[in-house]
């Protein structure tokens, strides 16, 4: 069965093999050196000026970057599951809160953002997602981030990228948290986020807030290539291997362009078939549908082509599905892909198989466009 599910993602037999070596002591100069290393990788890869592994989901470091970043009002945007959580997140630290709510196909607009920061002097930060992974939806993340900074350079940008950062270019010049997590783009099993921090955040974490995610204690350690409690070392040891062979496979820069080949080939071949892309600003993470028919596309997909993709949640549950683009993933795997939908749609009576899909992602990725 291919998994094509935005997160998680399948985890390549190389980092499997990295993970599965004897478990090591986490105070060891062995493991440090580990750690010292996944710590650059991640600064390299993330662009920002520091940067902490917490042993949790990527729940954990919204969380953190919420309860230390926000002191008085948060602003969230909410264009889907994972914007709502950042709310839910305010109000269970009891942090004031103002949402901008839309529905999951449509971005936020830097007009909008700072309506609500002139309306509301009390927010001290802003939390959205670059990529919100409910409905694929791209969000101007870099756009309201300048923005913000020119009107109110003291509120911090908390920018949730579990589904950007290894996926996409992002200039982080004016983000003060970059969140990322094991099971997406990474292509890690579960169980660790990560969180880039501007400089300006170090400063108003300050003593941290909290216990077990109290980043004052967490960066201070991990400067010294160590953790607070125990480190998730096996994730760890993974984070090292997947950014070597991301390396080794021509680097972020290489992956960044094959993503976003694939995305559009992706894309473009299902509209080929009179499919609809439910995001009005699609993330190059994943491609999502919405068709009456998606639950049913799915099943197909999975009982007769061996092809595991997404289904949407809350409103969206059987309307959309979600094909992952994130990872390093193979284009004959990826043309199976929209092939598979092609020979689905058939099944369904849609539409007569001729092809078409296969050959325009081919077409596509492979950038013979012009010498049509
Ligand atoms: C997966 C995901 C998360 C984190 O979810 P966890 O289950 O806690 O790892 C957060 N934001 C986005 C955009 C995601 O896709």
């Amino acid at each position: 069965m291919l998994l094509f599910t935005p997160g998680p993602t399948p985890v390549p037999e190389s980092v499997r093999q990295a993970m599965a070596t004897p478990t090591l002591h986490h105070r060891t100069p062995e493991f440090e050196a580990i750690f010292a290393q996944a710590r650059k990788r991640l600064l390299d890869l993330m662009q920002t000026d520091e940067v902490v592994m917490i042993a949790s989901s990527g729940t954990g470091a919204m969380e953190a970057a919420v309860t230390h970043l926000c002191h008085d009002t948060l602003l969230n945007i909410n264009a889907g599951k994972f914007g709502e959580r950042f709310g839910l997140i305010a109000e269970a630290h009891d942090l004031g809160h103002v949402e901008i709510r839309h529905e999951w196909d449509t971005p936020a607009t830097v007009e909008e953002v700072l309506h609500a920061l002139r309306a509301h002097p009390a927010i001290d930060a802003i939390a959205i997602q670059i990529s919100e992974s409910a409905g694929g939806l791209r969000h101007p993340v870099e756009a309201i981030a300048a923005a913000v900074k020119a009107e109110r350079p003291d509120v911090m940008l908390i920018a949730d990228g579990i589904t950007a950062v290894g996926v996409e270019p992002i200039d982080v010049t004016h983000i003060d948290a970059l969140i990322s997590g094991s099971q997406k783009a990474l292509m890690l099993p579960p169980g660790l986020s990560i969180l880039g921090l501007s400089d300006a955040a170090v400063e108003k974490i300050g003593a941290g807030k909290g216990y077990y995610f109290n980043l004052a204690t967490e960066i201070k350690k991990q400067r010294q290539n160590t953790t607070a409690y125990t480190a998730a070392t096996t994730l760890v040891i993974g984070v090292v291997r997947i950014l070597e062979m991301i390396e080794e496979e021509g680097g972020v820069a290489a992956l960044y362009d094959r993503t976003a080949r694939r995305a559009r080939a992706t894309r473009q071949a299902l509209e080929s078939l009179g499919l609809h892309c439910y995001p009005h600003t699609p993330a190059p993470s994943m491609t999502t549908i919405d068709d009456p028919d998606a639950t049913a596309i799915r099943t197909a997909l999975k009982e007769h082509y061996g092809v595991n993709v997404a289904g949407g949640q809350d409103h969206l549950k059987g309307a959309i599905f979600r094909i992952n683009h994130m990872g390093l993933i193979a284009p004959h795997e990826a043309a199976w892909v929209v092939n598979a939908v092609e020979l689905a749609l058939d099944g369904l009576g849609r539409r007569p198989y001729d092809g078409t899909a296969n050959r325009l992602f081919n077409t596509i990725y492979y950038g013979l466009e012009r010498a049509q």
